[in-house]
């Protein structure tokens, strides 16, 4: 009897095979392959650091979104005001808005973390902690977990909702998904890595997301390109 190989449940997991179909990496721990999990657990990470910013991003002047005539005597909130940032920031912003004209749900940051920790907490019997949930306490939770969460069979739609959440933030703190230049040639154990290679901001650096290759010098970053696909 031969055993079947656990592949990872992460949407997105995997490069494209010259089939056109994705092969997901071996899951290592759980139902989820190593990749995943750093990247998730750097989101979780990202997110404290993303969310505190918020705030200053309120007025509609910050941030990438600042288009649209400003409207002269508008009491507040100005007419053009960050509703996404609102949102991310009020708890109460899912029940209330359920996105925005152009169709895209808003993120309530701390509810959709909180949800998944309550679950998590449910299933594991413990106790419900006294405290306001904050969205550093939920992520703490979250990393904490984390090796547990990798084989739970709903890690899939956590892993997906915790990297939308993370892009909402990124998105609008200005900070959207910096460019993939390319794909990473570099052999690993099962392949062509094929992670997204990006430029480190502010840096000449290239960088590769999966096995985090850095092509630093020009010559470094010549044989870099070298290694890079362009589809
Ligand atoms: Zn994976
Ligand atoms: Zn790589």
């Amino acid at each position: 009897m031969t055993e079947k190989v656990q592949r990872c449940i992460v949407p997105g997991c995997g490069t494209k095979g010259d089939d056109g179909e994705r092969h997901p990496r071996i899951a290592t721990i759980g139902l989820v392959c190593d990749r995943c999990l750093d990247r998730h657990l750097e989101q979780l990470r990202e997110i404290v650091d993303l969310y505190a910013l918020l705030p200053d991003m309120i007025d509609p002047s910050t941030g990438e979104q600042a288009t649209g005539p400003k409207v002269s005597g508008t009491p507040d909130p100005p007419a053009n005001a960050r509703l996404d940032v609102i949102a991310m920031l009020d708890p109460r912003s899912r029940a209330r808005v359920a996105g925005d004209d152009d169709g895209n749900d808003l993120i309530d940051t701390l509810g959709v973390l909180a949800q998944w920790v309550w679950i998590a907490r449910e299933e594991r019997n413990m106790p419900t902690p006294t405290t306001r949930p904050t969205v550093a306490s939920e992520t703490r939770f979250l990393r904490g977990n984390a090796s547990w969460i990798a084989a739970q069979e709903w890690a899939d739609e956590l892993y997906r909702e915790v990297r939308e959440a993370w892009a909402a933030l990124r998105s609008a703190t200005g900070r959207g998904p910096d460019p993939i230049l390319g794909w990473c040639g570099i052999l690993v154990a099962d392949g062509e890595c094929g992670g997204p290679i990006r430029q480190v901001p502010g840096e000449l650096t290239l960088v590769c997301g999966r096995c985090k290759t850095k092509w630093e010098t020009p010559e470094q970053r010549a044989r870099g390109t070298l290694m890079m696909r362009t589809s």
